[in-house]
């Protein structure tokens, strides 16, 4: 046996295979990217459940014609400098661009603010062509047809339309939380169009995206979170014990703007409604954690959803603290109803 280094397209495949699970991956990867370059709006289309095309049109900085071979690049990155632990984007790999490349069909069509023309580049299956001038307004288009057709092993594990489309749903409204003053569109099958207006990043305005996104029967159910604790600030809403789900999945967490899925965290809410909830019943959330980024590594697992802070027992402490306080002072509810 001889040791060799694997060809580029091999590397961004390899690569793909964790950051790009399903097409429901690649929404939450460039929804990211847009967000990253300051869009005010990102406008999203899907056809065959994200498998036959994904659309996302954002009104942020745009990327430099010269500068497009290096964005579908691996491991070229405008966000990251030599800090790893200093990390303020959503994006900081530089890997899901070249990653969505090589197993699909991807073009990217961008015009920077101050530019007087776009330009666009294709990578089909790791094949990259030449940067050519295109007409497109100020910002960029991003646009994944077929995707894993050249890894056809990932393609037999889609779970078909439905269930593909209902989990990019899911992803655009997860990380829409995070951005109220963002307006996001979805246009797709039926089901899972999604259209969420600009409201202001204050409470009232969070309130509102929470009723476009989780229903205003939450909204109405929610009492609001506000606490800080040795420089960690949590704000958000958490439901009255008497509005509960059967399970967890209605547990938005969002760790400096980004959607994590914590074990400590979920623990940290089961204990906060311990005495007011039985254990097979759930609360909702949306919560808002926020830190300095030195003190959370998001450098843990490829698609960025797992975190780890360090000092655990302080996290806990104030969730579990802040929680139990606004059930108690606004329990007046929840106390009849669990009375009842
Ligand atoms: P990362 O987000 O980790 O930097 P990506 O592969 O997702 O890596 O993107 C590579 C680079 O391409 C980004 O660092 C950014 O400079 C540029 N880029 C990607 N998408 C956009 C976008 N929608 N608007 C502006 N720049 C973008
Ligand atoms: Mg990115």
């Amino acid at each position: 046996m001889t040791i060799r280094q694997l060809s580029e397209n091999v590397i961004n495949q390899i690569a793909a295979g964790e950051v790009i699970e399903r097409p429901a991956s690649v929404v939450k990867e460039l929804v990211e990217n847009a967000l990253d370059a300051g869009a005010r709006r990102i406008e999203l289309a899907t056809a065959g459940g994200g498998l036959t095309l994904i659309r996302v049109i954002d009104d942020g900085s745009g990327i430099p014609a010269e500068e497009l071979p290096l964005a579908v690049s691996r491991h070229c990155t405008s966000k990251l400098g030599d800090n790893i632990h200093d990390i303020r984007t959503l994006g900081f790999r530089g890997e899901a661009l070249p990653s969505i490349g090589s197993v699909a069909r991807l073009s990217l069509r961008s015009r920077p603010r101050d530019a007087d023309s776009a330009a666009e580049i294709v990578v089909e299956g790791g094949k990259v062509s030449p940067v050519r001038p295109v007409a497109a307004n100020h910002g960029t288009i991003v646009e994944v047809r077929d995707l894993f057709f050249a890894t056809p092993a990932r393609l037999k594990f889609m779970k078909g339309e439905r269930a593909e489309a209902s989990a990019i749903t899911d992803v655009v409204k997860r990380i829409s939380l995070a951005f109220p003053s963002v307006r996001f569109t979805l246009s797709g099958s039926d089901r899972s169009t999604l259209d969420l207006p600009a409201v202001p990043e204050d409470g009232e305005g969070l309130l509102r995206r929470i009723g476009h996104v989780l229903g205003t029967d939450f909204a109405e159910n929610a009492i609001p979170i506000d606490a800080e604790r040795g420089g960690v600030h949590l704000t958000g809403y958490a439901s009255i014990p008497a509005y509960s789900r059967g399970n967890a999945l209605h547990q938005y967490v969002y760790v400096n703007g980004r959607p994590v899925r914590d074990k400590l965290i979920a623990s940290a809410i089961r204990a906060a409604y311990v005495d007011v909830l039985p254990r097979d019943r759930h609360a909702v959330t949306a919560l808002f954690i926020r830190l300095d980024p030195e003190l959370v590594d998001v450098n843990v697992h490829p698609a960025k959803a797992d975190v780890r802070f360090r000092d655990p027992g302080l996290v806990r402490g104030l969730l579990v603290g802040a929680i139990r306080q606004a059930l108690g002072t606004s329990g007046t509810r929840s106390s009849t109803s669990g009375a009842a």
